[in-house]
């Protein structure tokens, strides 16, 4: 028994392949490692560099799997869900007898634009279940396959789609998982769900989160989101100084992640929604910038286990 969660899709807002200037970065960077190293064979070489410096953080949008032995769940559909494609093809929904469970977050495109790319939709015999707490669930998810944006319409959809309405800070099941949605700050309606397998193992997703509200009186019924989870992933799209220019823009700071993290004992915060302007490079830098920043304002003797989001991490609780 454990339960799986695998980043599909970890940049924010609009899909972002590496730039020219960063693809040179990166082969000059490449090329001096190989040459500076003592170890020739090139597989081998390849295999002892780290997945973020060999593949970057990924310009896929929001996308996460989380599955245990008896359950699938996507969390949001950004080009990130073209990730799970191989892997969904090769199993029942391949041949027309999976069931699939989609939770929504809310509807910005970088949510939903993964969708009608997503082959197991198509296949008949399929089970596609949607789940969001906003009433305006089927309407989007119907606008979505619709011209003059896509060729298809959703009425030729071939798999069977059910549409769950649920409710705001309500358990409810899906297999063996209780996911219960909870509240994020965010312009447009946003909720993120905490996950609990049945062993009380927990993943909180809290991104498209402004975290406007920080103390437990401001998270109200809204804290167990936060309360004592084993991973969460966290909004931080913006340094810290990004963040007090984009008021209301619906995204976070590392720096409010890790002050969460130690306050509520989160056991471990990954950084997520990477900004499409900023480089992977400067991610990298603004993330440990900002840790050196937390641990200014808490004290060196308070520790936060955190990483960067990376397209295709897959964590194991
Ligand atoms: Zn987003
Ligand atoms: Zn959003």
């Amino acid at each position: 028994m454990s339960l799986k969660i695998k980043l599909l899709g970890v940049r924010g807002s609009l899909p972002t392949p590496h730039t020219k200037k960063e693809r040179r970065t990166f082969a000059v960077e490449l090329l001096s490692k190989y040459l500076d190293s003592s170890d020739k064979d090139i597989d081998s070489f390849i295999d002892s560099l780290s997945h973020p410096f060999l593949y970057g953080l990924g310009g896929n949008t929001m996308c996460a799997l989380v599955k245990t032995n008896e359950t699938t769940l996507l969390i949001d559909g950004g080009t990130g869900i073209r990730n799970y494609i191989d892997d969904a093809m090769s199993g029942p929904l391949g041949r027309g007898k999976g069931e699939l469970h989609i939770f929504m977050t809310h509807f910005h495109w970088d949510h939903i634009m993964g969708l009608p790319f997503f082959s197991p939709i198509y296949i008949p015999g399929n089970k596609i279940h949607f789940y969001a707490v906003q009433p305006e669930l089927e309407d989007v998810i119907k606008q979505v396959f619709r011209r003059p944006y896509f060729p298809v319409d959703f009425k030729t959809l071939r798999s069977s789609i059910v549409f769950h309405q649920v409710e705001a800070r309500k358990p409810f099941k899906i297999g063996d998982l209780t996911v219960t949605p909870y509240m994020l700050d965010h312009p447009d309606a946003c909720y993120g769900p905490k996950i609990t397998d049945s062993r009380g193992k927990t993943y909180s997703h809290a991104v498209d989160h402004e975290a406007i509200r920080m103390t437990a009186k401001e998270l109200d019924e809204d804290l167990p989101f936060f309360q004592g989870v084993d991973l969460m992933l966290f909004d931080a799209q913006y340094s810290v100084s990004e963040a007090a220019e984009k008021i209301n823009w619906g995204h976070s700071s590392a720096l409010k992640g890790l002050k969460l993290a130690e306050r509520e004992k989160i056991k471990k915060i990954v950084f997520a929604h990477h900004d499409p302007m900023h480089t992977d490079m400067m991610v990298q830098e603004t993330a440990e910038e900002s840790y050196v920043q937390f641990q200014n304002i808490v004290g060196k003797d308070k520790e936060v286990d955190w990483e960067l989001a990376v397209e295709g991490r897959e964590f194991i609780l």
